[in-house]
C-alpha cells in the first residue's frame, strides 16, 4: 500500500488513483520559471517529481505527467507585485524575452537529463497557451468569482468561503499593506491578478477581448492542468513555497471556473538549505550542476545526495556532505561491481524476496529514500557475491535512476591500467578456482606474476597489484 503525505488534509494518506481499473495515474508538477539557470535547490524539485512518478510506476501504475514552463507572467513577487521575470532577465542580457526563455530551457533539459530525470508526458509552455489561459478566465468571470480594474481581472477571494485551506493560514489577518501597498481598486486585500493589462512598455502581451493583456502566473497551471488532464486529476506537485500563494491560488481558480478542486494529493518538496541557511545572490551561494561538476562532483551524485533526507525535511548542502556522498557512491558502485561477474551462486527466492519487501516497503512509506538507500547498501556489502544480488539493485534502480549497475570511474581507471592479457588470465584464474583446479590456480597466478602482477585472494574475489 502506498502512503503519501497529502498537504491538504495534512495527513499520510493510502494512494488510490482516481481511474483505479486502469492504474492509471495523473500528475501536475509546476515547472521551472526559464529566467535564469536553475540551482540546485530547484533541482531537488524535480529529481522529488521524478522520484514519485518512479514509485508509481514501481507499484505497476502508468503515469501521465504535465510539467509547465513558465515563460510569462511570473513576477519577480509570487503575489503579482514587481517586474515580469522574463522581462528583466531580457533586459539585463540584452536578448529579446524569447531568446531567453530558449537558453534557460535548454539549459534546463540539459540538467534533467543528467539527474536521470524522465520528461514528463507533456512539457507545456505558458506562451503556447494564450488562448487556453484566456478561456478560463472568461469562464471564472462568467461565474462571478472575478471582477475587472483598471489593471486587469482579478479574482475575488471573498466569493470563496474556504480561501486559504491549503496552508491553513488565517489569511484574512494578513493585512496587504504589511509588505505591497494596497491597490485601492482591490476588493479584499487577498485578490489577486488573472489577467493583467500590458502597461505600454512591457513587452509580452497579446490581444484579447480584454485588451492587451499577459496572464498572471498563477493561471498557467489552471488552465494547463485542466487542458491536459481533466477537472480533476491524482496528485499536483511543487516546492513549499508554492503551498501559500500559488496553490492556494491555483485551487481558487479551479474553484471559480469549475467548482472543484483540481487535484487530490497535494505532495510539496522541503527547500534545500546551503551550509544551513538560504541560497542568495549576495552570499553567492547560488550553485547550479555545472558548478558542482567542475568540483568533480557528477549530477547523479546529487541525486544520491537528494536521497539523504526525506523530501518533507529540509536538506543542508555542503561542499563536505557532497564530496562524502560522490566518494560513497563510487565505492557502492564497486561493491555492486563484484556482485555482477559471480554468475554461478544462485541466491536464495525468499532471501530476495525479503529484500523486495524492504525495499518495497520504504518506498511506499510515502518515499522513505533514506531506508531504501540502507537496503542498498546491506545488498551491496553481503560477504557471498553473486549476480543475483546485482540483478536485484539493477530492479530497484528503476526507480533510484543511480546508474547503479555502472562501474565507478575509480574502478574503471584501476581496470584501464591492467593488461587485457593480465584480465583474462585473471579471469581464467577465477574459473579454476570455482572448478576448485588448485594447481591451474597456482600455474596461472605464476603466469601472472611473470606479467609483473601479483594476485591476492580477498573474500571480494581475487585482487591484484603491481609487483
Ligand atoms: P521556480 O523556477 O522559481 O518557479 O522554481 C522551481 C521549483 O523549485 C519550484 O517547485 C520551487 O518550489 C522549487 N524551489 C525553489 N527554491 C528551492 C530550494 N531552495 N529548495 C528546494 N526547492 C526549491
Ligand atoms: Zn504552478
Amino acid at each position: 500500500m502506498l502512503k503519501l503525505y497529502n498537504t491538504l488534509t495534512r495527513k499520510k494518506e493510502e494512494f488510490i488513483p482516481i481511474d483505479k481499473e486502469k492504474k492509471k495515474v495523473k500528475i501536475y508538477t509546476c515547472g521551472p520559471t526559464v529566467y535564469n539557470y536553475a540551482h540546485i535547490g530547484n533541482l531537488r524539485a524535480y529529481i522529488f517529481m521524478d522520484t514519485l512518478r518512479k514509485v508509481l510506476e514501481y507499484n505497476g501504475y502508468t503515469v501521465e505527467q504535465v510539467m509547465n514552463i513558465t515563460d510569462v507572467g511570473h513576477m519577480t513577487s509570487d503575489a503579482d507585485e514587481g517586474e515580469d521575470k522574463m522581462e528583466k532577465s531580457a533586459k539585463a542580457l540584452n536578448k529579446s524575452v524569447y531568446e531567453i526563455a530558449k537558453m534557460y530551457t535548454d539549459a534546463f533539459m540539459k540538467d534533467i537529463k543528467a539527474l536521470n530525470i524522465k520528461l514528463p508526458e507533456h512539457v507545456v509552455k505558458a506562451t503556447e497557451h494564450i488562448k487556453d489561459m484566456e478561456e478560463y478566465v472568461d469562464e471564472i468571470l462568467k461565474n462571478g468569482y472575478a471582477y475587472k480594474t483598471s489593471k486587469g481581472i482579478y479574482f475575488d477571494t471573498s466569493k470563496l468561503s474556504s480561501y486559504g485551506e491549503l496552508s491553513r493560514i488565517d489569511l484574512k489577518n494578513q493585512l496587504a499593506g504589511a509588505r505591497v501597498e494596497v491597490d485601492k481598486e482591490k476588493k479584499n486585500p487577498l485578490d489577486f491578478a488573472i489577467w493583467i493589462k500590458a502597461p505600454k512598455e512591457h513587452i509580452m502581451k497579446w490581444d484579447s477581448k480584454y485588451g492587451l493583456c499577459y496572464p498572471g502566473w498563477h493561471l498557467e497551471c489552471s488552465a494547463l492542468s485542466r487542458k491536459y488532464l481533466g477537472e480533476t486529476f491524482d496528485i499536483h506537485t511543487g516546492g513549499v513555497d508554492h503551498i501559500p500563494i500559488h496553490h492556494e491560488n491555483e485551487i481558487a481558480q479551479s474553484k471559480g471556473a469549475t467548482g472543484k478542486i483540481p487535484a487530490r494529493f497535494w505532495c510539496h518538496v522541503e527547500f534545500l538549505l546551503i551550509d544551513n541557511g538560504k541560497m542568495s545572490k549576495s552570499l553567492g551561494n547560488i550553485y547550479t550542476l555545472e558548478d558542482l561538476q567542475k568540483q568533480g562532483i557528477s549530477p547523479l551524485t546529487y541525486r544520491f545526495f537528494s536521497y539523504s533526507s526525506h523530501y518533507r525535511n529540509k536538506l543542508n548542502f555542503t561542499w563536505e556532505a557532497i564530496r562524502s556522498a560522490e566518494n560513497s557512491l563510487n565505492k557502492l558502485r564497486d561493491q555492486i561491481d563484484l556482485h555482477k561477474f559471480e554468475k554461478n551462486n544462485p541466491i536464495e527466492k525468499e532471501v530476495l524476496d525479503d529484500y523486495r519487501k524492504k525495499f518495497l516497503d520504504a518506498i511506499n512509506e510515502d518515499l522513505n529514500m533514506p531506508v531504501a538507500i540502507s537496503i542498498i547498501f546491506d545488498i551491496a556489502k553481503q560477504k557471498e557475491k553473486s549476480n543475483d544480488y546485482y540483478e536485484l539493485v539493477k530492479e530497484f534502480d528503476k526507480v533510484l535512476s543511480l546508474d547503479l549497475d555502472k562501474t565507478s570511474k575509480m574502478r574503471e581507471n584501476k581496470l584501464e591500467e591492467i593488461p587485457k592479457e593480465v584480465i583474462e588470465l585473471m579471469n581464467e584464474r577465477k574459473q579454476a578456482r570455482d572448478n576448485k583446479d588448485y594447481s591451474l590456480s597456482d600455474i596461472l597466478r605464476d603466469k601472472i606474476k611473470e606479467k609483473g602482477y601479483i594476485v591476492i585472494d580477498s573474500k571480494d574475489g581475487q585482487k591484484i597489484k603491481k609487483v
